[in-house]
């Protein structure tokens, strides 16, 4: 699995991104994918060799807005004792928190940090045939998880809903005042901590699935996403995207711990009842069967969503995606935002 971690390097490298980019506008005016003929520009030509391989071969990149400065793995130096990275042509030196790695792929330099692509080996899938079930919301805890097993459940992300409401206020205000860069502060903020929480509960699900000696099943939301009418509304793309985040930080720590994740058919899950299976009473937060089984809605949701047997491998293109970054130890998933698009 190939994973990448933000670092802050502290340092400034205008100049040389400055070099970068005429590199690749060079590049790209003379067709050339040799170093030797942009050296009047002053970059080493390990870094001119990369920035060229990409600008240049790759015609799919048209804009070269901001370049980065690549450094193959050739040009990388680990001390993994010392937990250090050094660059020598740059002569940078990164400290690094984040867990062991097989090897550094490449690193890409920008203005503030650095983008360390690992490649980490795969844990195989443990076989197992209990899972615990998530259930994802919008509203009340962001994740009610059920291990049927057991009868166990654990509420988390109780503030999710606290924390969008209150951003939302701010945001009202601003727009009101016609305060358009606050609210895109706003919002960086928002989702800054959004992805803490997520990354919070993402390890907690994963923890839980490895104590209990389980997987993990999860509703496939594919459907949800991809409906046009929903994507219009605000809210929804706030919580699309929150919910799609959560689901890879889930799958990346999963696979990290070779715990199985495993996507379900969501159509009945809210509906039935998680004791007996028939279609019971749904009515907000409250679940009400005929059986005499009473719960909290998404308690019974996600017992039912642990226990289903109606599997969907759609998402399974979307285990291998882990890229980008954030952070000291947390790598970060890139995911679509659907706001910025
Ligand atoms: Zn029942």
């Amino acid at each position: 699995m190939i994973l990448t971690y933000k670092l802050r390097h502290h340092r400034d490298f205008s100049d040389e991104l400055r070099k970068a980019k005429q590199v690749a506008e060079f590049g790209i005016k003379q067709k050339t994918l040799s170093s030797k003929d942009v050296k009047h520009i002053g970059l080493k030509s390990m870094i001119s060799n990369q920035i060229l391989r990409k600008y240049v071969k790759n015609k799919k990149v048209k804009s070269i807005k901001s370049v980065k400065l690549t450094i193959p793995n050739q040009g990388i130096k680990v001390e993994k004792r010392s937990r250090k990275i050094t660059i020598p042509c740059l002569k940078l030196i990164l400290e690094y928190q984040f867990p062991d790695f097989e090897k550094i792929n490449q690193i890409e330099i920008g203005k503030e940090f650095a983008c360390i692509s690992v490649t980490i080996p795969d844990v195989e899938t443990k076989k197992i045939d209990n899972y615990i079930g998530v259930d994802r919301n919008t509203t009340g805890h962001i994740a009610v998880v059920a291990n049927p097993e057991t009868g166990k459940i654990w509420k988390l992300g109780k503030k999710g809903l606290h924390i969008h409401n209150k951003y939302k206020n701010i945001r009202t205000s601003l727009q009101k005042k016609g305060k358009y860069r606050k609210i895109k502060q706003i919002k960086d903020r928002e989702s800054r901590i959004v992805k803490d929480l997520n990354h919070k509960i993402s390890r907690k699900i994963v923890d839980t699935a490895v104590k209990n000696n389980s997987g993990i099943k999860l509703e496939d939301l594919t459907g949800i996403r991809d409906n046009k009418k929903q994507k219009k509304s605000f809210r929804y793309a706030l919580n699309s995207w929150s919910f799609y985040q959560l689901q890879m930080f889930i799958e990346y720590k999963a696979k990290m711990q070779g715990v199985e994740v495993v996507y379900i058919d969501p159509r009945y899950t809210s509906k039935s009842c998680s004791r007996c299976g028939l279609i019971g009473n749904r009515n907000g937060k409250s679940f009400k069967c005929i059986c005499g089984y009473v719960d909290h809605a998404d308690v019974n949701a996600a017992f039912n969503i642990g226990r289903s047997t109606k599997e969907r491998d759609l998402v399974e293109g979307n285990t291998d995606t882990p890229k980008a970054a954030l952070g000291s130890a947390k790598p970060m998933v890139q995911y679509h935002h659907p706001d910025r698009t």
